[in-house]
């Protein structure tokens, strides 16, 4: 450890403010702890967050969650393959797993390190029912060119939406495009948090409709709804093996006002990207790409990358920072990297050459609204240090 007497800078922390507490204890109080009266009000603030009433929210207590829910909800089982990026969190592709569907992996563009639309289009074979795209570090995936592949195939969108709130893709938010069904994460370092948490949006009532019914055991009513009926009914019928993935109270209460704070935490965190971009022009860096023309970045993530002249390697630069008190991550080790997916579809590495070199090159900064204009200067130090640019 290089530094002394500077604390640690945590790669990040969420911001939970004097309005969520008292929402939480609120809720506490209120004698309703799980799926009831907050949960309606967040899926309800979320339809009009996102801003167009056909708009369909589901709470679920996981991004995960809401994305086997969605594929669930269309049939895809057995046989079926489905298209997405290797560079990725595992979490996008586990759940074609857990329907018995097949997984296809493709490579990403080099520029913006998100799913390469040719790619996808090359992979496409007769099996293929879906296309997942992720809009990686909450910079928006090319959606007009993936919806147009899946309406030229007959194909289902579903996005990743983990990273993107709030994000544009020629103007409209992530969440009001044509795809299928788009899924946000609220987990803890994710944009807005809930602790654990995530929100189905899609404009298809029936699918709305399965995923409430699968979100909570296949059962027809919810709790609330038989609970708070002022008519006897206990009534309920089982119409499938559902899953246990309602969202409680509890972490509803936190999302009502972290949703309400998105924009604000949003233009901190791009304050933040352009300091970082200002600082290291000029170095052996390859800063992250900005949003199109008129576009939102989420700016959920800062990836940077080692220019081949840095002279130095990703990880021992990693090492440095570290040493000086700055905590950084990798996002992500591609998934053909990792044993279970490398080994079930016997992927080489040399079948992903841009995920593979942009994950050989990459690291995360810490981009996150608690930090201080100060914190950023100790990254940007770092960063200068580690290069012996200084
Ligand atoms: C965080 C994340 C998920 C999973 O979100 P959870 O809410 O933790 O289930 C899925 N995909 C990507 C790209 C993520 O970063």
């Amino acid at each position: 450890m290089a530094d002394t007497g500077t604390p640690f800078l945590p790669f990040a922390l969420p911001e939970i403010g004097e309005d969520e507490i008292a929402e939480v204890v609120d809720t506490l109080r209120s004698g309703w702890v799980t799926t009831g009266p907050k949960a309606r009000r967040f899926e309800a603030d979320f339809a009009a967050f996102l801003g167009d009433a056909s708009l369909h929210c589901v709470a679920v207590n996981s991004a995960t969650a809401g994305l086997h829910l969605a594929l669930e909800a269309l049939g895809i089982g057995p046989g079926d393959e489905v298209i997405t990026t290797t560079h990725t969190f595992t979490a996008t592709a586990e759940v074609v797993r857990y329907l018995g569907a097949d997984v296809v992996l493709v490579d990403i563009d080099p520029a913006t390190l998100n799913l390469d639309p040719a790619a996808v289009e090359a992979a496409i074979t007769p099996r293929t029912k879906a296309i997942l795209p992720v809009h990686y570090a909450g910079l928006a995936a090319d959606m007009p060119a993936i919806l147009a592949i899946a309406a030229r195939h007959g194909l289902k969108v579903v996005e990743d939406a983990a990273h993107a709130l709030p994000t544009t893709c020629g103007g409209r938010l992530v969440g009001t495009l044509a795809s299928a069904a788009t899924v946000f994460s609220f987990y803890a370092n994710k944009t807005i948090t809930t602790g654990e948490g995530g929100m189905l949006v899609t404009r298809d009532a029936a699918l709305a409709r399965r995923a409430r019914t699968m979100r909570l055991h296949g059962m027809n009513r919810d709790a609330f709804d038989r609970f708070t009926a002022t008519v006897p009914s206990w009534y309920y019928e089982v119409v499938a093996p559902g899953f246990k993935y309602n969202l409680t109270d509890i972490a509803a209460a936190l999302g009502i006002h972290q949703l309400r704070r998105a924009y604000p935490f949003q233009r901190r965190r791009a304050e933040i990207a352009a300091q970082y971009d200002a600082a290291f022009a000029g170095l052996p860096l390859i800063t992250p790409p900005g949003p199109a023309e008129g576009d939102t970045h989420a700016w959920h993530l800062y990836v940077l990358r080692l220019a081949d002249d840095a002279g130095i390697a990703r990880d021992r630069f990693i090492e440095r920072l570290f040493g000086a008190g700055i905590g950084c991550s990798v996002h992500y080790i591609p998934l053909h990297l990792h044993p279970y997916w490398r080994e079930r579809y016997a992927l080489r590495a040399e079948r992903f050459p841009h995920s593979q070199r942009a994950y050989e090159a990459m690291l995360s900064l810490p981009i996150y609204t608690r930090m201080s204009d100060a914190d950023v200067a100790r990254v940007v130090a770092a960063v200068r240090a580690a290069l012996g640019a200084e």
